[in-house]
């Protein structure tokens, strides 16, 4: 998270960016896993939450671990990355 503009602008609508926190549902097929509570920037005007790089690595690495389970809905908590 080095050199990441702090204002950003939101693609879809043109809207402000906040950093804040957001329970993101992912589909895969017949495959539903909501992560709850992932850092994001969200934003003000449409609430479309997108993900910051390192949150990114982190679902995708959580999704990896959930496919092997076969379950068809899991709804999880992103685990806080350990803060030194
Ligand atoms: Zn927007």
């Amino acid at each position: 998270m080095i050199g990441e503009p702090v204002n950003k602008i939101c693609p879809t609508c043109g809207g402000h960016l906040e950093l804040g926190r957001a329970n993101i549902p992912f589909i895969f097929g017949e495959t539903v896993v909501v992560i709850k509570s992932v850092p994001a920037e969200i934003c003000t005007n449409c609430h479309e939450p997108f993900l910051a790089g390192e949150a990114t690595d982190r679902v995708m690495s959580l999704l990896r671990q959930l496919k092997m389970l076969q379950s068809e809905v899991s709804v999880i908590t992103y685990p806080e990355p350990v803060t030194v």
